[in-house]
């Protein structure tokens, strides 16, 4: 499947199928034809096949299984979660079948790497990109390898390995490992899906799309921005990549404010945007509850700066304690989601007071991966002998009155 690609920064282009960067040191992405996007909204969306159309772009054919369950996650109203009068909805990523929107990316990727007739993939990650790749490579019988940091957690070795993967504890520069492993698996026919290759920009690029259908329903009305949590800026630079293209097509008059969040502790996109450079300077890279989106160089950087600016939304960062009291507030409202994905509503105060958000406005929030359950929250018990059970409700607040 020949696939023309070409950089956003420079313009070039490229048939290469397996180039994932540009001389000009840039990421890639798959060129998307305007033309050949359908000129309606779809009708239903049950999963991310029904929204890749509208992107545009030569699309393969996943194969039965898990692949094919990617997306068409819930767009939901969570009116207990506005905040100084903006309108919150919330897209659930947590609902895909590996509980978080890498498995858009990681569906179009392997779909990709089949029609093409390899058999071998692989990727840098210890987190949900992981659990994602290695699941859908157990489906498919794809050989699987997904290089770890040496000093893994167990809990997270545990919830990759379940789909027994080649797992490789690497030491030395996690960082750098992104570049290498693309490198190593070119010149072995490993294809790398990693953070923001080409084929997992395309896939998830699919979390927009469906965002809009959903929010417009047909009726032409579309969020005033989307927010979303970014690390290495490929799930961002995805997004930019589908209202520019809606946007050509002309489903879109305009394309909402791209509003990305990161964790203050490892934020290098967030401070390059304060300091209004073209260009991110990695960071130092602390400690953060937001494990998911603490990428100090990121590789798509640039990019979702540059998708910031375009599309007048801001990149901004969070401290912990307000992630924390956000992810309350999201369980409040019913929803489990990750610390990273708590970032989209700790980041509405911030946008509001920097005038990027007005009062009025109504936002699609990224919630980008389910709560594992472990992410620090901090809960209280009661504990009675089951001969006392009789006596559970005495005390309890509203008793009387019910
Ligand atoms: C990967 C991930 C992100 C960050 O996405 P990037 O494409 O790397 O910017 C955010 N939230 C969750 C839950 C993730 O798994
Ligand atoms: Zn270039």
């Amino acid at each position: 499947m020949p696939v023309n690609r070409t950089c956003w920064n420079c313009g070039a282009r490229t048939d290469d199928d397996h180039r994932v960067r540009c001389d000009c040191g840039e990421p890639l992405w798959l060129a998307t034809d305007p033309e050949a996007v359908p000129g309606e909204w779809p009708a239903s969306i049950e999963s991310m096949w029904d929204a890749l159309p509208l992107l545009g772009v030569e699309a393969p054919t996943p194969p039965p299984g898990v692949s094919t369950a990617a997306g068409g996650t819930p767009l939901v109203r969570a009116d207990s979660l506005d905040t100084e009068g903006v309108a919150v909805h919330v897209k659930l990523e947590g609902l895909n079948p590996t509980g978080s929107f890498k498995d858009r990316g990681t569906a179009f990727g392997v779909a990709a790497a089949l029609e093409a007739g390899e058999t071998r993939i692989g990727t840098v990650s210890h987190g949900n990109m992981a659990e994602s790749v290695a699941a859908h490579a157990a489906a498919t019988g794809m050989d699987c390898t997904v290089l770890v940091p040496a000093d893994i957690a167990d809990s997270r070795l545990a919830a990759i390995g379940r789909y027994d993967p080649r797992l490789v504890r690497v030491d030395g520069d996690y960082g750098r490992l992104y570049y290498d492993a693309l490198e190593v698996g070119r010149e072995a026919g490993v294809r790398f899906l990693n953070s923001d290759v080409p084929w997992r920009v395309a896939g998830q690029a699919t979390t927009a799309i469906e965002t809009l259908a959903q929010f417009g329903r047909g009726e032409g009305e579309f969020p005033d921005a989307l927010v979303i949590p970014v690390s290495s800026g490929g799930h961002a630079s995805a997004t930019w990549q589908a209202v520019r293209t809606l946007t050509a097509a002309g489903l879109l008059d305009e394309p909402p404010k791209l509003c990305f969040v990161q964790a203050a502790a490892c934020a290098p996109i967030a401070e390059a945007f304060a300091r209004g450079d073209d260009t991110v300077t990695p960071a130092e890279g602390g400690e953060t509850i937001a494990y998911s989106i603490a990428n100090a160089d990121p590789p798509s950087g640039n990019r979702a700066l540059a998708a910031a600016r375009a599309t007048d939304g801001a990149v901004v960062g969070v401290d912990d304690d307000a992630i924390k009291r956000a992810g309350e507030q999201f369980a409040g409202a019913g929803l489990a989601v990750e610390p990273s994905s708590a970032t989209t509503l700790a980041a509405i105060e911030r946008l509001r007071s920097d005038g990027v958000l007005d009062a009025g406005d109504e936002v699609a929030l990224v919630a980008t991966g389910r709560g594992f359950g472990d992410d620090g929250v901090a809960v209280e018990t009661e504990r009675i002998d089951r001969s006392a059970l009789g006596t559970l409700f005495d005390a309890a607040p509203g008793a009387e009155g019910a």
